[in-house]
Order: C-alpha cells, then structure tokens, then sequence
C-alpha cells in the first residue's frame, strides 16, 4: 500500500513547556498525522495536520463499545539527532491489538514513514534533556455512527507527541508493590495481550487501592488461579533469582512489552542465564524470604528499568535488596539506556534514525 501522506502545516506554533517537571503526557506538538479507514477505501486521506480537536459523533462506535487500541514509544534527541527504539516492533505490535480486536491492519511501513515525517517537522519539541524524550502515541479507533454491536465500518488513526520530562532524577528509584488478589487485569484468551484501550480502564480500581494503601504500583496475579505472576502496573516484571533473569512467559494474557524482549536478548548476551516460566506468587515470597530473589524489577518503556524495593504479599511487606537498586537491575538499565542515547554500540540494529 502505496499512500500520499498531505502536509498542512499549523499557521501559529505553540510555545514550548519547561519539560523539566512537567506531568507526563499534558502538553502535545503542533501537529499530529490523520488517516481515515472505509470499507470502500481502505485506509486513506493520511494526512499531517496541525494539533487541533475534531468532531465525532455521538454514536460512534469506539465510545460505546471500545474498539480502540493504541500504542507508546519515544522519542530520542541525541546531539540534535532524533532517533526511535526498535518502532517496527511498536507497528508489528499495532497490528497485533488491531487484529486482536477485530479492527483493520496499517500498513507498518508507511506508519513509521508517516511517523519519521511528523518527526522532521516536530524535530524541535524533541527534548535533549537527561531523561527527556517526546512520547509518540498512536492510537486507532472506530468512529462509525452505529450501535449495532459488530466491527465498525470506518476508523481513525491519529499519531499524537507529547514531550516528557525525565522518569527519574539523577538515578534509578525503587517503587513499592502491591500484590492484587482481588481483582485481575486480563485473563488468557481475552485481551490482556493486546494494548487495548480498556485493558487499562480495567486496571484504575486496583491502581488506586494500591495507592490508597500507600504503594505506588500494583502487581497483577494471573485472572484464573489469582497465583501467578503476570504485570506490575504497566510493565513487565523480571526478578534475578539465584544469579539468573527470570520473567514471566508470554501466555497470552500478558502484554509482550518491547523493553522486556530487548532486556531478555542483553541479559543473554551479557552472559546471564533467561528463563521464561509460570512464576507462583508463594514462590516469589519463599525466593525473597530464603534470599534466593535478590532483585526485582518491572520494565517498559516509560521508565525503561524500575526497581521494586517493597512488595506487600498477602499482607507482608517484603523488602528486597534493603530497598536499593540491585547490580543486574542497574547494569540491564545502564546498557538498554546507553543504546538507546547511542553511548553505546547498537549491535542489534535496534536505533532507527
Ligand atoms: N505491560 C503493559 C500492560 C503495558 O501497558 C506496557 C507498556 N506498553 C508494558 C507492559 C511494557 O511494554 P513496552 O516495553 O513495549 O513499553
């Protein structure tokens, strides 16, 4: 697919934030990229226009019954250059929850040529500040006026960028967790694979139990036994157990994150032991009391790397590593960083420039 991507540049520019300290995902450039899905045209009208409000009908079916589905990366300003992390998998990935939710495929291509266009024009929101980055979601939804419950007929798909401030200071931050035994974000054969949009309406309740019990983030136990280990907040979550890496594997229920792959395939070549199986709650809890856990971690890419210093397990707060960030953590986040600010060498091929 073949599509002529328009180019309407916005008449006045919006001043830009401090991004210092801004809260995450409150201010967005002055343009975004449009494009329009029928049934008779396929995907269509692809378009960079300036950021502005729409209109949409009241009946259109992603507000009544949610087919949207959406994606995260960033970013990079590196000496003036703007670089993405792996985005092919953030497309692959789009397509994946399209396909997941009944919704029409883009062409991955030509989104991430879009994207590089909208980028040549956005170059200077893209913040070079230690941390900085601009946040790229693009997001997909169905906007045909009907209520009848069946795939909608027509969709939109927008790329919105949002500069975004540094998520730690001078150096990594461990969090506190709460192990949820109540309620559960995705169960296999649902959607919990997928980035959809409800996946994370879902998660709201607990996140602010957790809060309101003073932890900062939630971890999610399978939906079916409520036993094993599956997300922490939306992130993936690795412990170091007994000098190896080990993840919950991917069964459908979890959202294969992009930073847990790339973390897998430096552990490996960093000389550490991966393993990618069930991970029993009782189990984590007897691994930290023994000592054999000596780290844990959740990964994604708002804080690439975020150490867990206090995890409440049925009832017990659990400190692990005395609430320090352990070796493997900051070694993993040093060399995953580093990629991607380009300090250090890209032997994958992972930077896109
Ligand atoms: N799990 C969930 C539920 C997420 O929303 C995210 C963020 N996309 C992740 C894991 C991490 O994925 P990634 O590394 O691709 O950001």
């Amino acid at each position: 697919m073949t599509q002529h991507l328009q180019i309407t540049k916005a008449q006045t520019l919006k001043e830009k934030p401090e991004v210092a300290g801004i809260p995450f995902g409150s201010y967005f450039t002055d343009h975004m990229f449009s494009m329009d899905y029928s049934a008779e045209l396929g995907w269509h009208n692809a378009a960079i226009v300036p950021y502005a409000p729409f209109e949409i009908s009241p009946s259109a079916q992603a507000l009544h019954y949610g087919q949207t589905v959406f994606e995260g990366m960033k970013a990079y300003n590196v000496n003036g250059e703007v670089i993405l992390f792996r985005p092919d998998e953030n497309f692959k990935r789009l397509n994946r929850s399209l396909e997941r939710m009944s919704m029409p495929k883009v062409d991955g291509d030509f989104a991430l040529r879009a994207l590089t266009e909208l980028l040549k024009l956005e170059h200077d929101w893209v913040p070079d500040g230690e941390g900085q980055a601009l946040y790229v979601r693009p997001i997909v939804f169905a906007n045909e006026a009907y209520l009848g419950i069946r795939p909608a007929k027509s969709y939109k798909m927008l790329i919105v960028l949002s500069p975004v401030a540094g998520y730690y200071g001078a150096q990594l931050n461990p969090t506190s967790i709460f192990v949820e035994d109540t309620y559960v974000r995705a169960v296999r054969g649902g959607v919990g694979e997928a980035k959809f949009a409800g996946n994370y309406a879902a998660s709201l309740t607990a996140q602010q139990k957790a809060n309101d019990l003073g932890y900062e983030q939630v971890l999610w136990l399978d939906g079916v036994h409520q036993e094993y280990v599956e997300e922490v907040g939306s992130m993936n979550i690795f412990f170091v157990r007994n000098g190896e890496l080990v993840t919950p594997e991917l069964n459908g229920s979890i959202l294969p994150g992009i930073t847990r792959k790339s973390l897998i395939t430096l552990a490996k070549e960093l000389g550490y032991n991966v393993v990618e199986e069930r991970i029993h709650i009782d189990d984590v809890e007897k691994g930290i009391k023994d000592g054999s856990i000596t780290e844990v971690f959740g990964a994604g890419t708002a804080a690439v790397v975020s150490p867990v210093g206090i995890m409440n397990i049925h009832g017990t707060d659990y400190r692990i590593n005395g609430n320090e960030i352990g070796e493997v953590t900051q070694k993993l986040y040093d060399q995953l960083t580093g990629i991607q600010t380009c300090k250090l060498e890209d032997k994958q091929g992972w930077v896109y420039q």
